[in-house]
């Protein structure tokens, strides 16, 4: 029977990595994968994680079974850090289960979609985060794209995102970034937000919400805004998060997919229905990593230090952003790059060609990935020039 399978090509970002590991040239530059780094190109683990690791050492008293929706308090504080203190929190009209990872919440979200309506389809963002359309597909739902990114401008295409969302019919789902939008780095202002959902009011859609970079753009709360003003006028919306970034919980594996309805009647029907998707999938997520995040979240001076370490990952990036910007008109880079500075979290396009992606990678060991996607973090004081001198002799 397995003779018959076909060997499947290795996600292009992971096997950049894969070669970026075994490359020995020293001045090597890692732009692909989409995980912080420090000034030093390290990914440590968060003060606030090590400590809140210690006391759950010492505090943890069984491995027995956490249960379908995981760890009830990291539920809780998770709604409130996503909705924040928000009326429809207070009336019981969202609901939210830990998940292995935002890909867990989204694959989750996905079947939740298909028993609502099993004609649902799903529209992204075009471009996208790649696994969108794994995951969807996966699900058997049909993914549909509206445009989003303008590779001529390096800015929004929102005319045209609005024409093609006055097209979408109720039954469908509308997939938005919360922030820091990946690949291109491009966020809806909060005037946008309000136009999209107007529409979605004036269509009978429904938002699924990516949360995977909260706090990596302008702040908590900040990041949060077009997630809030749609559940405040809105009946119905999901939300999936991520702590792979802001808590740099990456391989534990944390994430919540929450649903909003009309009633809280509603709810509770719609978060069984969420509990017996789950069930099927992985029966229940890792214990670890939500209860780390429920020991920071809920222990004033965890959170703190926690908020302090994000707003250092935030203004490293925003103050890298303008440095690329700097550095390369310091070497002459030819073309407008000047958008790298206005855009929000970890990535951006470069908007360089598929030749010149190559050439990098083989002649000066500069990794990016084919689309020209950038993670702006894995760029530092002793890279820039290097960077910007061989973009200046492969562009010119
Ligand atoms: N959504 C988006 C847009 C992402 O960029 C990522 C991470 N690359 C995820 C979801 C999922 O993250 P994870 O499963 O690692 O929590």
């Amino acid at each position: 029977m397995f003779e018959q399978l076909k060997p499947v090509p290795t996600d292009p970002i992971l096997g950049l990595m894969s070669e970026y590991k075994a490359d020995t040239n020293p001045k090597k530059v890692d732009l692909s994968v989409g995980v912080y780094k420090n000034e030093t190109g390290d990914t440590p683990v968060m003060r606030a994680v090590k400590k809140a690791e210690q006391i759950r050492l010492e505090t943890e008293t069984t491995k027995s079974y956490l249960g379908l929706a995981g760890d009830v308090q990291y539920n809780e504080l998770m709604t409130s850090l996503v909705f924040g203190d928000h009326a429809t929190v207070k009336a019981n009209r969202i609901k939210t289960a830990q998940t292995p990872g935002g890909t867990g919440s989204l694959r989750v979200a996905a079947e939740f979609i298909k028993r609502s309506n099993p004609n649902a389809s799903i529209w992204v963002t075009n471009p996208t985060w790649a696994n969108h359309f794994s995951i969807f597909g996966a699900a058997g739902l049909e993914t549909k794209e509206f445009p989003y990114f303008d590779f001529d401008t390096m800015g929004l295409k929102f005319d045209e995102m609005v024409s093609t969302l006055n097209t979408v019919p109720a039954g469908d789902v509308v997939l938005l970034h919360a922030c820091c939008h990946n690949p291109s780095g491009m966020d809806l202002t909060l005037e946008q937000w309000q136009i999209v959902a107007d529409i979605s009011k004036k269509q009978g859609f429904t938002f699924l919400i990516d949360s995977a970079y909260q706090g990596f753009g302008k702040g908590l709360d900040e990041d949060a805004a077009g997630v809030r003003l749609l559940a405040d006028q809105l009946d119905e919306l999901l939300v999936c998060a991520s702590c792979s970034k802001n808590f740099g919980l990456y391989r534990d594996r944390v994430g919540a997919f929450s649903v909003m309805t009309a009633t809280a009647e509603q709810t509770e029907i719609a978060y069984s229905v969420a509990l017996n998707v789950i069930r099927a999938i992985y029966s229940m997520p890792p214990a670890h990593g939500a209860a780390v995040v429920a020991n920071i979240l809920s222990n004033p001076e965890l959170r703190a230090l926690w908020e302090e370490e994000l707003q250092e990952k935030r203004t490293r990036i925003n103050g890298l952003r303008s440095y690329i910007v700097e550095k390369f008109k310091e070497h002459n880079v030819p073309g407008n790059f000047d958008f790298i500075a206005k855009q929000n979290g970890m990535f951006s396009f470069l908007g360089i060609d598929k030749e010149a992606i190559q050439t990098l990678k083989d002649d000066y060991s500069i990794y990016i990935v084919g689309s020209s996607r950038i993670n702006v973090a894995g760029v530092n004081k002793s890279n820039a020039d290097y960077l910007a001198k061989a973009l200046a002799t492969v562009l010119n």
